[in-house]
């Protein structure tokens, strides 16, 4: 029988990073996830081959202090949570402690931060998990952290990338995901040095119109109606594709819960439903839509990717989001039915 051993440090931040760390694009996820949790009003993505060769998150958010540095880069240390309590009502993207540690230990890592109170920046670099002493540097109030040669010590994970091209369409795809909902936040993509993406941020509902547009095309913006629905401790806002702007692919679909992206069975069912009398059969609707509801009535943490989430009261949530949308598209019905009697 083989005893059993502690496993290595490093190594446990791989077996973490597996669960999480699937492609250039959950990278970018973490890190513009954690910008957007510090406050950051711009964030610049710089991505050279898909993401293979670097990415490189910069932003003007707070920052982190010199003595927190090499907790930042260490597994299960959060600055978003102290406590179950704390878990149960969180609010920020993150709180799992482990996207930095994960993505250092399978790539060459460099992060750099300055605090806007404090007089010079930090840089700590990572190689392959093994963290190098912090040295000082020139960085502006922010932090930049920059992911090089992502897998290239996982040579398993590294074989499966995809084509640059298919790997950075998961890139912009993820930042299209993430500028839907933070609409006043500045985001800029580049790929190989040039400029795919500038989304300048939005202050009124005219500059959140002109991101939505940018994003997802001027006819979806004609063709779908603005809500903003609440009741019973449920809000219900955003855009709603009408069967014009049906697609033949489930392409154009974001439902965010309190801010964060997720794909739910009972959330996808009321879709379905609401949508099941006006869609033709196999035509996907287009739709952009925000759920809030009290933290306490929903548990994110069901997946390391936290893409899931499960909700205290389903049938509450399933009878709202099926009604709310149902009416909404039965306006358009009545509003519709002379120019179909005539
Ligand atoms: P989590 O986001 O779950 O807390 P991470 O491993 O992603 O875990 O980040 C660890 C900590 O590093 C965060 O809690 C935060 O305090 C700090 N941090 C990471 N990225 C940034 C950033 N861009 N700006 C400021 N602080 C950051
Ligand atoms: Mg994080």
């Amino acid at each position: 029988m083989s005893r059993i051993r502690q496993l290595p440090i490093e190594l446990i931040n791989q077996i973490a990073a597996g669960e999480v760390i699937e492609r250039p694009a959950s990278v970018v996820k973490e890190l513009v996830e954690n910008s957007l949790d510090a406050g950051a009003r711009r964030v610049e993505i710089e991505v050279e081959e898909g993401g293979a060769r670097l990415i490189r998150v910069r932003d003007d958010g707070g920052g982190i202090v010199a003595d927190d540095l090499p907790l930042a880069i260490s597994a299960h240390a959060t600055s978003k949570i102290a406590s179950f309590d704390d878990l149960e009502r969180v609010a920020t993207l993150g709180f799992r402690g482990e996207a930095l540690p994960s993505i250092a230990s399978v790539s060459r890592f460099a992060l750099t931060s300055r605090p806007a109170a404090q007089e010079h920046a930090l840089r700590v670099e990572v190689d392959g998990g093994k963290p190098q002493p912090p040295r000082p540097a020139q960085h502006p109030a922010g932090t930049t952290i920059e992911v090089r040669d992502l897998f290239y010590n996982v040579p398993a994970r590294r074989k499966f990338l995809r084509a640059e091209r298919t790997e950075f369409g998961r890139i912009d795809e993820l930042i299209a995901s993430l500028a839907l909902v933070r609409t006043q936040v500045e985001f800029r993509l580049t790929h190989n040095g040039k400029a795919v993406r500038l989304l300048r941020p939005a202050s009124d509902e005219a500059t959140v119109a002109v991101r939505i547009g940018d994003l997802l095309g001027e006819e979806f913006l004609q063709q779908s109606l603005r809500i903003d629905h609440a009741a019973a401790g449920l809000r219900l806002s955003g855009w709603v594709g009408l069967p014009t702007a049906s697609r033949a692919q489930a392409d154009q679909q974001y439902f965010y819960v309190n801010g964060r992206l997720v794909r739910d069975k009972i959330v996808a069912h009321a879709v379905r439903q609401a949508y099941a009398d006006v869609l033709f059969h196999g035509r996907h609707p287009a739709f952009v839509l925000f759920l809030e509801l009290d933290p306490l009535g929903v548990d994110v943490n069901v997946h390391p990717a936290k893409s899931e989430v499960r909700f205290r009261e389903s049938r509450l949530v399933h009878d709202f989001l099926y009604r709310t949308l149902n009416d909404a598209l039965a306006q358009t019905r009545a509003g519709s039915a002379p120019s179909i009697a005539a």
